[in-house]
């Protein structure tokens, strides 16, 4: 999260703007500056390179690909991070992990006031009164590990309450972990019997490079099926609690 970190090579996101409203995909575009990156991402996970005026957050190449899901690689705990974040027009005002703030330095450290129920949380967002989640995935393409690193960044609450679960896996594993970022599609029925479909970014843990494929074989299905680890109810909110991990 810092500016002296080298930039990705891509981003991978799980939606787009479209006239200023933004859209969920069902698959992961990719951006990027680079037209050999862009071919090689279209020829692994499908679609084809277009080029783009102003993507917003990226670069100036996207695809479309066709894979909700890709196997990646990732570099040990370091390559997750999280915070909470509440922006007031440019100002970050309010930037913590839930339970203490972590900048600016002067407060550091310092309980910054934030509920510890996430449905608390996530009404404090509602009403512009308290931070939401930013969780950045640093990874590369695990069927091509050389083309770069790439980054997804999320303010997805699935993903942040189930966060040190995959932070836990990662600590468990020796070097670099195989895991599967998937766009997973979550049905549920809202007010008045209405059935509403999104999907949520899932992160999952496979193992070691030496135990688990770069690719899912052909009836490892992973496109679909969701983790056992991560399709659990929604947890407490300690998903981005240091010392968290119970
Ligand atoms: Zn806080």
């Amino acid at each position: 999260m810092t500016s002296s970190e080298p930039a990705p090579v891509g981003r991978f996101h799980s939606g787009r703007m479209v006239d200023g409203i933004p859209h969920m995909l069902g698959a992961w575009r990719v951006t990027t500056e680079d037209e050999a990156v862009a071919g090689r991402v279209a020829a692994l996970m499908g679609g084809r390179p277009s080029l783009v005026g102003t993507a917003v957050g990226g670069g100036s190449l996207e695809v479309l690909t066709e894979r909700e899901s890709v196997r990646v690689l990732l570099d040990g705990t370091g390559a997750v991070r999280s915070d909470l974040v509440f922006w007031r027009g440019d100002e970050l005002v309010h930037r913590c992990d839930g339970v203490a703030f972590l900048s600016p330095e002067t407060r550091r450290g310092q309980p910054c006031g934030c509920p510890m129920l996430l449905e608390d949380r996530k009404a404090a967002v509602r009403s512009k009164a308290g931070p939401a989640p930013r969780i950045d995935v640093v990874f590369r393409i695990a069927a091509d590990p050389a083309l770069g690193e790439f980054r997804f960044r999320t303010g997805s609450w699935k993903l942040a309450e189930r966060l040190w679960e995959v932070e836990q896996a990662l600590d468990g594993i020796d070097g670099q972990a195989v895991c599967d970022l998937a766009l997973e599609s979550v049905v549920y029925t809202a007010s008045r019997g209405r059935e509403v479909c999104y999907r949520k970014p899932v992160l999952t843990v496979l193992g070691s490079p030496d135990s688990v494929a770069a690719e899912p074989g052909p009836d490892d299905d992973a496109m679909t099926s969701p983790s056992p680890a991560m399709a659990g109810p929604d947890g407490p909110a300690r998903a981005l609690r240091p010392g968290g991990r119970s």
